[in-house]
């Protein structure tokens, strides 16, 4: 952007009209990048809306590109190379398609820039006009297959890594995962919640209905502890078999005693089996705060003991150290 209105000033500034214009597309591209770069910031790489900025920023680019180059010397203008990253950009979130669909904008809009702002097509720049053409042809197709390449290995290693952290049957992160948060959460937050939780006579649920009846209860409460911790306040983890561990970055007992209300109200309500037979399940909870500097053994050791005497107390209960 310096580049561009230095340039724009030094050597192109010869009409009111085009300064007028240029002044429009500086203030459109710094609109329209504090936008993206304050949504893109604020959503996660996964959500649509950071799919949807990042591909219609394609576009923004294209039509600030030809404007950028009619206001600075049309074809002849020594910011054409943009052409080149716009190619590159257009294939890393469309694909090789995206490549291929932009290369042929590129060149349309090329044509147009001739027609418009250069005055047409004139014999002495045809070589010119030809060679700009291959090479975009040829950055388009190379930059295409190059960058949809390694995207495929990204997108299949970001697929794998994410298999290698989650429980399959619960959709919760899985033991490995656990250990690695907890690791991670006291390195950066130092103080915050965690909890342990078993499911209550869950033995009991196997037995009288079954395996696979038990197996639909772990999933559904995965789905529950998915839909009740949001992301921002922390994570819940499938610890082993029907017990699980919650990690909350907060070191206050009542946001924390909050959410696992509002988690035990609806396990409660929750019903399973089939129409004749109907069950309720229930969980016990062992919660503890690290306030000191405590290790995750000493801490998991403790909720657990916690959770221990949730058990002895009578299930379907948290208790507090
Ligand atoms: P308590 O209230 O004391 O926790 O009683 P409980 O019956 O839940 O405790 P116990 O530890 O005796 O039983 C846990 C059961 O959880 C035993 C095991 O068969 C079952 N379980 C563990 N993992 C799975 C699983 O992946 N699927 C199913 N269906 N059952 C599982
Ligand atoms: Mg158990
Ligand atoms: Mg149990």
């Amino acid at each position: 952007m310096p580049a561009s209105t230095i340039l724009f000033l030094k050597y192109y500034h010869h009409a009111t009209r085009d300064l007028i214009l240029f002044c429009m597309l500086f203030v459109f591209g710094v609109i329209y990048m504090s936008i993206t770069e304050f949504v893109l910031h604020r959503s996660p790489i996964q959500s649509m809306i950071y799919r949807y900025v990042t591909r219609i920023g394609v576009f923004m680019d294209y039509v600030a590109f030809i404007m950028l180059i009619s206001l600075t010397g049309g074809t002849n203008s020594p910011l054409y190379p943009i052409a080149y990253l716009l190619l590159l950009h257009a294939s890393l979130y469309w694909s090789f398609t995206g490549a291929m669909v932009a290369t042929c904008m590129v060149i349309i809009g090329y044509i147009g820039v001739v027609l418009l702002v250069d005055g047409g097509f004139m014999a002495e720049e045809l070589p010119r006009h030809l060679f700009n053409f291959a090479f975009t042809i040829m950055m388009g197709v190379i930059g295409g297959i190059i960058v949809a390449r390694e995207r495929k290995h990204f997108v299949e290693k970001g697929i794998f890594e994410n298999l290698a952290k989650k429980d399959y049957l619960t959709g919760l992160y899985n033991h490995r995962s656990f250990q690695e948060q907890i690791r991670e959460t006291i390195t950066n937050k130092r103080y915050f919640t965690l909890i342990m939780g078993d499911i209550d006579y869950f033995k009991k649920v196997n037995d009288r209905y079954g395996h696979q009846v038990g197996d639909s209860v772990l999933r559904t409460i995965g789905s529950l502890f998915d839909s009740v911790i949001p992301r921002a306040h922390g994570s819940a983890f499938r610890y082993g078999g029907e017990e699980f561990a919650v990690i909350l970055y907060t070191e206050d007992r009542l946001l924390a005693g909050e959410l696992m209300q509002q988690f035990r109200e609806k396990l409660k309500a929750l019903e399973f089996g089939s129409e004749d037979e109907k069950f309720h399940v229930t969980m016990s909870f062992g919660a503890t705060i690290r306030v000191k500097d405590q290790r995750t053994a000493e801490l998991v050791a403790a909720a657990d003991a916690l959770l221990y005497t949730a058990k002895e107390q009578g299930r379907d209960r948290l208790v507090w150290g």
